[in-house]
């Protein structure tokens, strides 16, 4: 156990629907939320202040030592840049994808909430991965302030430009990530458009389920939405297959299991 309770920037595996045992990497923080987005339902509370800029928090050098500590018998299916927050604020994620690549087989998911994508460099970045998982709650401008409450700067128009270019050039599977609550049910039509004119590998719809300031929608009320959706696979957080996984430290775990 001693070696165990040195991993600092590693956490998991957790169980995900969407990705199965997914080991965490955080590239951001060990204590405060980094974040873009001030999201209605995030697990991790309030975003006190918001970043918008990439900055290098931690030394990718560090996480790599971690990764080849790993003990060998643990079951891996995705290694995850995630974490406290948005990763893509991450100044180095595209440098930390390629070093754990060196060290490790197993796949890259990065689970981003899309406020970057718009950036050329970020696109090239997470391009790296081979399953991107990218954040779509609102059909406009004004429903992403609800929902997402974004930092001042960021605009609906460049993060859906951005999906869209990001689509266009991604050779990796794009998912597109849909939490539902009460206060963008009703746009799920509209969205379901978009979603078809963007053409994503795979659609999540999501609804919260773990503890957070709003409430989830029903079974029945999610599957009305996921209906909206047609395409090559839509899957729901209600109905995907539970796994079970042994992390190898629970207290981080928990703390930053939020995202994945
Ligand atoms: S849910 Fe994710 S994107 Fe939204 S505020 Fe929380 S960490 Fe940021």
């Amino acid at each position: 156990m001693g070696a165990m309770k040195k991993f600092k920037y590693i956490y998991g595996p957790v169980p995900s629907w969407r990705i199965g045992s997914s080991l965490g990497i955080d590239l951001l923080s060990q204590t405060e939320k980094i974040c873009s987005f001030d999201c209605i339902y995030c697990q991790l509370g309030k975003t006190k202040s918001y970043s918008l800029s990439r900055e290098r928090y931690v030394n990718e050098a560090e996480v790599v030592k971690e990764l080849a500590m790993l003990p060998s018998d643990v079951r891996i299916d995705f290694l995850t840049f995630s974490g406290r927050g948005e990763p893509t604020l991450a100044a180095n994620l595209g440098d930390a994808i390629k070093a754990a690549k060196k060290v490790r087989t197993e796949p890259i998911a990065v689970i981003t909430n899309s406020s970057t994508i718009d950036r050329e460099d970020v696109r090239q970045e997470i391009a790296l991965a081979d399953y991107v998982i990218a954040k779509l709650d609102a059909p406009t401008q004004e429903m992403f302030e609800v929902i997402n409450r974004p930092g001042e700067t960021i605009r609906f128009h460049g993060v859906l430009e951005g999906i869209r270019k990001f689509r266009g050039g991604y050779k990796g599977k794009l998912a597109l990530q849909l939490m539902f609550t009460k206060e963008n049910a009703n746009c799920a039509g509209e969205l379901a458009r978009i979603v078809q004119d963007i053409g994503p590998d795979e659609v999540q719809v999501n609804t919260p389920l773990r503890k957070c300031p709003v409430q989830p929608l029903s079974e029945s009320e999610l599957s009305a939405i996921q209906g909206l959706f047609n395409g090559p696979q839509v899957i729901s957080v209600y109905s995907s297959h539970k796994i079970s996984v042994k992390p190898l430290s629970d207290p981080d775990t928990l703390i930053r299991r939020g995202k994945t």
